[in-house]
């Protein structure tokens, strides 16, 4: 398949934008030509931005079917307190039906990777696989706490399977190491990760740090820290992508390198009330991104909507300095305030549209090496999101990339290409979907087995 437009987003970070031709073969691109349009093509977009599917480096597609339940629970630990009640009544069928209402949902807002975390990782890989949507799957391990600690062996065994399936491979989905959690995971399933590690090189996807329960876990069994436990067990020395991270001292943030990327969940930790100190983590050099986590505590799950919030976080932190204290207080006046707020914006100067959409395109894209993603390149998945600047929602998009970012860009959908297949129709990418035969019996299943298990809970 050729797809053509006067305005490709190519290049990595910095970014330009520019007439080109993509070549389409299977799932992954093939070429990249550009100038002016020469021969025939099959998509032809005209002055439509093309530009890289987005990448959600940390989510759970299934708890798509859990949207909106947690408000009336945050007090508590929402996750084990409700989230391990549902999830233990959880078949591999439920999940898989979840999965895909996540997954349309995540289509819908110009997402065409997940890295998803979740039980019965096998059944969400061939679910996604058909939708299309590609993934890196993490079957959940967890042998000492959670609904899944009778299955890590099975999840284990699925880790391994998708990682050998070229099949899956083709289609754009591959596998993680996905151990939960540090209170989750017992010492000698952590080693055994390690070993498997080294077996299929894929690299780890876990929590890190979530919540004050895992933190005064690591410190009553092992006497030390959440990150200082992985340390000792040799974790630390391998890939991996830790998502929150919220409860790591400033030494450990320091102590991150190129191996290592902390994932912030920005709406999903606002509704639990403790988001991410992201311009800490990007004072300490730690490589970063965003991710939606799951519509559970975040029922927008719009990539785009965290990449705002992060360009706001860079001007947040003056509101809760030292400074603006003092001038509530009386002993301070406005322009120290205004000095803080410059301050704090200076650590996030990488919070520019551009910064923060690589991000969720080439950063995220390339954080397994088993493919590569987010980028409008040869070789690279061929995952295209395909936006109409003419939208009301964008227009007049002076700055495509900041249109992106801080406009409800959704509106302005115009088409996806995932795994190299057209979805819906274009231009009438919402309607043709969700009127869509297959989405309505999709929706059917999971309205059927949502309210049974619902029922069960009561
Ligand atoms: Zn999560």
């Amino acid at each position: 398949m050729r797809v053509f437009s006067r305005q490709v987003v190519l290049g990595g970070h910095p970014y330009r934008i520019g007439p080109a031709t993509v070549e389409i073969e299977g799932s992954r691109i093939v070429g990249v030509s550009e100038g002016a349009r020469t021969g025939e093509v099959d998509l032809d977009l005209g002055d439509k931005l093309v530009s890289p599917a987005f990448v959600d480096p940390h989510t759970h597609v299934a708890l798509h079917a859990l949207r909106g339940i947690g408000f009336a629970q945050t007090d508590g630990n929402v996750v084990e307190d409700l989230f391990y009640r549902f999830e233990r009544l959880l078949s591999a069928e439920d999940i898989a039906a979840f999965a895909r209402m996540g997954a349309y949902d995540r289509l819908l807002s110009g997402v065409g990777l997940v890295w998803d975390h979740y039980f019965h990782g096998e059944a969400i890989a061939r679910a996604l696989a058909e939708l299309p949507m590609t993934a890196v799957i993490a079957p959940t391990l967890q042998d000492l706490d959670g609904p899944g600690v009778d299955r890590w062996e099975a999840e284990l065994e699925a880790t391994i399977t998708i990682a050998r399936d070229a099949g899956l491979a083709e289609r754009g989905i591959v596998a993680a190491l996905g151990p939960h959690a540090t209170d989750t995971v017992s010492e000698s399933l952590w080693e055994r990760v390690l070993d498997e590690h080294d077996a299929l090189g894929v690299p780890i996807h876990a929590h890190l740090a979530q919540s004050v329960e895992e933190a005064e876990r690591a410190r009553d069994r092992h006497n030390r820290s959440c990150v200082g436990w992985l340390r000792d067990l040799g974790v630390l020395e391998v890939p991996a992508v830790f998502a929150h991270a919220l409860f790591v001292n400033s030494e450990e943030l320091e102590s991150f390198d190129e191996r290592h990327t902390l994932i912030a969940c920005p709406h999903a930790q606002l509704h639990f009330g403790f988001p991410a100190r992201i311009d800490l983590w990007q004072r300490a050099g730690v490589r970063w991104g965003v991710a939606t986590d799951a519509a559970a505590s975040n029922d927008s799950c719009s990539l785009r909507e965290e990449l705002r919030y992060a360009a706001g976080f860079a001007t947040a932190p003056a509101s809760f300095s030292d400074a603006y204290a003092a001038f509530l207080h009386q002993t301070g006046d406005a322009r120290g305030v205004w000095r803080a707020r410059t301050r704090a914006r200076h650590v996030l100067e990488e919070a520019t549209p551009a910064g923060l959409l690589h991000k969720v395109w080439g950063f995220a894209g390339g954080l397994h090496r088993g493919l590569r993603a987010g980028v409008i390149a040869e070789g690279a998945l061929a995952n295209l999101a395909v936006w109409d600047l003419e939208d009301v929602s964008v227009w007049p998009a002076h700055d495509p990339l900041a249109a992106l970012v801080y406009a409800d860009a959704e509106h302005a959908l115009h088409a996806m290409i995932v795994a190299g297949q057209v979805v819906g129709t274009p231009g009438d990418l919402r309607r043709s979907i969700v009127t869509s035969d297959t989405f309505r019996a999709h929706r059917a299943e999971a309205n059927d087995r949502l309210g049974r298990l619902l029922a069960q809970l009561d």
